[in-house]
């Protein structure tokens, strides 16, 4: 018999082998997902609501109270999005170009930075099935995937047999951790982890591309250079290296130059490519999909036909500015994410909330619906952290609407 596989929206992964057994459109079981994917397919269980001042209403009172605010709002902020489908996206932006919005995502505070460089072709970058099937070293670099993505190590960069890997781990590859702390990735990797102090990166990297060149690296935190050497040396002799660049690295430097500089070095000795280790499961798509429409992959504004960016324009300034008056939240929850200071602003403007989740930001909006969850409750299309595109049919059926159909109804209703 024919097995039906899955993809799990869980996070920037996106598993795409994953079989489901199901009854009554409740999910039971969940083979071959992670911990973390087994609790994302079995949560869609609740039924539809639409609350208006957290009371309930039908649908068309919801749709067009979230119509009216986003006609009466000068700036609106369209925020969110990466747990959306691409046709969602795709939706929103058309959205927030006929309301005039500012619209952001959470990667203007995490990975946008990576990934605007990778889509203006400044990194060497490669796909999730080239590391599992070509590459012998990997660096973790600030991030955890054992806890973050826990199928990472296990099916793409370590533990696997690939095409041009076939004794899997430790035999043929090498995987090195720099962190602050001894994360699960960290001890996987024993030797070759490389600790260093909150925001040593940009040090360590000048370091490393020292050492690269055969040059005594120096830091001001005295990290023994024979070390440094002797993992310059292990890259070098890298025939294809990805460093997985995670949130750690990311949040340590004040811009990405450290990195361009190191990339640079490091392909000058051998064959390196980066991978950002974006989490939600369609952040990556946000990303593109604005970037195709505009240039830029967040922290944009819509005006008479024209788009402005900028930072002023990401969720963080905006609030802090006070200058969008009312928001349509998808998919997130900022008054969790964001720091209290920043997230209290939104308390006055109304809000709209899209979400399969109850969560703080929902029960403080004016509107809250609560829409299917994006691969398991309805189908469509997602960007994988590594650009590849993975489309996606819905594990279950359920009477809540998907965000797409929800933007579709408010799009028809301004
Ligand atoms: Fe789902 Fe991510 Fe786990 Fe894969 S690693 S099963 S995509 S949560």
């Amino acid at each position: 018999m024919e097995k039906n596989y899955y993809v799990c929206t869980g996070c920037g992964m996106l598993c795409d082998d994953i079989e489901v057994e199901s009854e009554k459109n409740i999910v039971n079981k969940v083979y071959t997902a992670c911990r973390v994917g087994v609790a994302h397919m079995k949560e869609g269980k609740e039924s539809a609501a639409f609350l208006v001042d957290n009371r309930p209403v039908n649908e068309e009172t919801a749709i067009n109270e979230a119509a009216a605010i986003l006609k009466d709002a000068k700036n609106p902020l369209i925020f969110g999005l990466g747990t959306s489908t691409n046709e969602a996206q795709k939706l929103a932006i058309e959205l927030a170009k006929k309301t005039s919005a500012t619209l952001d995502d959470p990667s203007s505070f995490r990975l946008g930075s990576v990934v605007e460089a990778l889509l203006q072709n400044r990194f060497k970058t490669c796909t999730l099935d080239d590391v599992r099937n070509k590459a012998d070293v990997t660096i973790f670099w600030g991030t955890n995937p054992s806890d973050s993505h826990p199928r990472h190590l296990s099916k793409h960069s370590y533990f696997p047999r690939g095409t041009e890997k076939q004794r899997g781990w430790e035999e043929e590859r090498t995987a090195i951790a720099i962190d602050v702390r001894k994360s699960h990735t960290a001890k996987i990797c024993g030797n070759y982890f490389f600790q260093i102090p909150p925001g040593g990166d940009a040090e360590f990297i000048d370091a490393l591309i020292a050492a690269l060149s055969g040059k005594l690296p120096k830091t001001s935190y005295n990290f023994p250079p024979k070390r440094i050497l002797e993992l310059a040396n292990i890259l070098k002799g890298a025939k294809f290296g990805v460093i997985l660049v995670g949130l750690g690295l990311i949040y340590s430097l004040e811009n990405l130059e450290p990195l361009f500089r190191l990339m640079d070095a490091l392909n000058e000795k051998a064959n390196f490519h980066l991978i950002p280790m974006v989490g939600y499961s369609n952040t990556r798509g946000f990303n593109e999909n604005l970037f195709e429409e505009t240039g830029y992959v967040n922290s944009v504004k819509f005006e008479d036909g024209n788009v402005k960016h900028g930072p002023e324009y990401s969720i963080v300034e905006s609030l802090k500015a006070k200058t969008v008056d009312a928001a349509l939240i998808i998919g997130s929850d900022p008054f969790s994410s964001l720091p209290r200071s920043v997230a209290k602003n939104l308390l006055e403007i109304p809000v709209i909330s899209l979400n399969p989740c109850e969560t703080l930001t929902s029960r403080n909006a004016k509107v809250y619906i609560n829409t299917a969850i994006n691969g398991v409750e309805s189908g469509g299309s997602a960007t994988r952290m590594d650009g590849v595109k993975v489309d996606f049919k819905p594990v279950v059926e359920t009477n809540r609407l998907s965000d797409e159909a929800v933007l579709k109804k408010i799009m028809e209703a301004l």
